[in-house]
């Protein structure tokens, strides 16, 4: 099987090798010093600000997007959403689902936000920003600048889920005065799903202890505050974090986040240039190098996904709703090498004889 979705992606031997032992028992100085030691490189991979915590939520990347918008906000907030896909949609459902105010700002499909669209929301009195950094539905990366001083200049909160976007695009907490950063497993760390990651700045953590959160498992002041002490309030998954953490100290072994990012930069433009002859256009100018969305002109983008995994044992990601058939996306992260990306095309060259695309 060759995998170019987007999450669950292909994991390294080193964290498959985790994967087949037996999973430790918790409780113990061990393990409180790995996940120490976890929240340590995390910090470092995002250059957090001092006094910054990570807390490692067992549940896939919605559940820390809930758990950010139940301890980040209230009522008495106002919070500016970027929905211009599925996951930006996520966020206007969560705000609705915990009665906190909100305005979307709707983009069209495949569109980046712009200077002039932002302008609109000048001193609205808004207290917070929900952004999918990468609208991973759509390939869109957003322009994390333009948002981050547009924060800075209104005094808004910033929250940025970076969950595709961590180790494939630069996500640095310091430079864009980030105080939210939230990431997952099974995206660029390559791990398997089911933890996802909370950073949060020494604002945000201040901002968390104010408020009152009703929920009993995605209590952030409860994580925060048995992770002092490198633990979890209930059993996380023991094993992923034992695999995280190794990945971790391997980004660091092989160069840091610089050398990760560009590792995942060089295979997504070897694809992006190897597709040129192929009957597909990329439908994002403002692209991540987690992701490449293309629409097929020839095919059904779903029929395309279908034939590759059943025909060719090969993985690309499809798109649902209205865009089925004409949007699918190949993925760049986890365990992959230019030789992979070249039996893909490969296998697109080979339907193309058959004309199938
Ligand atoms: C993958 C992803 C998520 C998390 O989805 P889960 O299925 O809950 O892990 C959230 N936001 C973005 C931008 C993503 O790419």
């Amino acid at each position: 099987m060759l995998n170019f979705t987007i999450g669950p992606v292909m994991s390294n031997e080193k964290v498959r090798e985790i994967g087949s032992k037996q999973v430790p028992y918790f409780r113990t100085p061990e393990f409180s010093e790995l996940m120490l030691e976890s929240e340590d490189l995390m910090k470092k991979l995002l250059n957090a600000p001092e006094d910054s915590r990570c807390v490692f939520i067992t549940g896939s990347g919605t559940a820390s997007m809930e758990a950010i918008v139940m301890n980040g906000f209230n009522k008495d907030d106002k919070v500016l959403i970027v929905n211009g896909g599925g996951f930006g949609q996520r966020f206007v459902e969560l705000c609705q689902l915990h009665e906190i105010p909100y305005e979307s700002i709707d983009l069209e499909i495949s569109k980046d936000i712009t200077e002039d669209i932002l302008k609109n929301y000048e001193n609205k009195g808004f207290t917070g920003f929900l952004v999918n950094i990468h609208e991973t539905s759509t390939g869109v990366h957003y322009n994390l600048d333009l948002i981050s001083e547009f924060c800075k200049n209104n005094n808004i909160f910033l929250v940025v889920d970076a969950i595709s976007s961590f180790l494939a695009d630069e996500v640095d907490m310091s430079k864009n005065n980030l105080d939210v950063v939230i990431t997952g497993s099974q995206k660029a760390l390559a791990c398997p799903p089911g933890v996802s990651i909370i950073a949060l700045s020494p604002k945000a953590i201040a901002k968390i202890e104010k408020n009152n959160c009703k929920s009993m498992y995605l209590d952030l002041k409860n994580a925060l505050k048995n992770g002092e002490r490198g633990q979890t309030p209930f059993t996380p998954a023991v094993g992923i974090l034992i695999q995280i953490n190794a990945r971790l100290n391997e980004i660091f072994e092989n160069g840091g986040v610089e050398s990760e990012t560009e590792k995942i930069k060089t295979i997504a433009e070897d694809f992006r240039s190897q597709i040129k002859d192929l009957p597909f256009e990329i439908t994002s100018n403002s692209l991540s190098n987690a992701v490449t969305p293309l629409h097929p002109t020839t095919a059904s983008a779903d029929d395309i996904f279908n034939i590759l995994k059943d025909e060719y044992d090969i993985w690309i990601c499809p798109n649902g709703g209205d865009l089925k058939d004409t949007l699918f996306r190949v993925g760049h992260i986890g365990d992959l090498t230019i030789n992979d990306n070249n039996q893909l095309i490969e296998a697109l060259k080979d339907m193309q004889k058959r004309n199938l695309i």
